[in-house]
């Protein structure tokens, strides 16, 4: 009885996951970079909007002022005509226009005072704003120059992954080797896994009766009859 030998094959699957599993992680670092970034450029995005938004309030302030002075003085001028009129109603009709300015005036006092109390929200904003960014962007920073770091790392374990793999790959016979790829795209990785418990180490399903014997017995290359995968006996 000769047994097939899978020993290249299961040497050459480790090292292809190892490679395919770097690979995974070089890829993940530009994104875990981009998130970094992208959250630096929330935070600061968030003092633009706070500081914006008190600059904003701080002209509706100034026009405000501009409008009660301008009113004031309106009102100052009332007051000056009334001292020169010399009929009653023309005295009552101006009276009415200084009330009429005054209540003005009130409700430009008012619509300040809500100004002020906005004014001191988005100064609280924004340096609550800043004092996130200033408490964060030295863990960002870093965690940027760690991702860069481990970068560089994988691609320097990835260059030697592969070359063991082009290694381990000139050892497995052809036909083993051309079986691996096609399962490799379908069902996929692993490809080569333990029977044991009567149960396939790749689908987790219960193999048939023959399977297990075929696997056990080492023969010939047995295929799982649930997925496919190329299965070995293990106790
Ligand atoms: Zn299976």
């Amino acid at each position: 009885m000769v047994v097939v030998d899978l020993s290249k094959l299961r040497n050459f699957q480790e090292r292809d996951l190892l490679q395919l599993s770097l690979g995974q992680q070089i890829e993940a670092v530009p994104r875990d970079i981009a998130g970094v970034v992208a959250k630096i450029a929330s935070e600061r995005s968030a003092i633009e909007t706070a500081k914006a938004e008190w600059i904003g309030l701080e002209a509706k302030k100034k026009t405000l002022e501009t409008e009660i002075k301008s009113a004031e003085g309106q009102v100052a001028k009332y007051r000056t005509q009334q001292l020169e009129v010399r009929k009653n109603d023309e005295y009552r009709a101006l009276t009415h226009e200084i009330e009429t300015v005054e209540a003005t005036i009130d409700s430009y006092e008012e619509e300040e005072l809500k100004i002020l109390y906005a004014i001191d929200e988005a100064k609280k904003r924004f340096v609550e704003a800043e004092a996130v960014l200033k408490g964060n962007i030295s863990g960002h920073e870093a965690r940027i120059a760690a991702l860069g770091l481990r970068l560089t790392e994988l691609e320097k374990e990835n260059a030697a992954a592969v070359a063991a793999l082009e290694q381990a790959r000139a050892e497995v016979p052809e036909t083993q080797l051309r079986l691996y790829e096609r399962l490799a795209r379908s069902p996929g990785r692993p490809v080569c896994v333990a029977v044991h418990h009567s149960r396939c180490d790749g689908c987790h399903m219960k193999v048939s009766a023959n399977v297990e014997f075929e696997a056990r017995k080492g023969e010939n290359i047995t295929t799982c009859d649930q997925c496919g995968r190329i299965v070995y006996w293990q106790l």
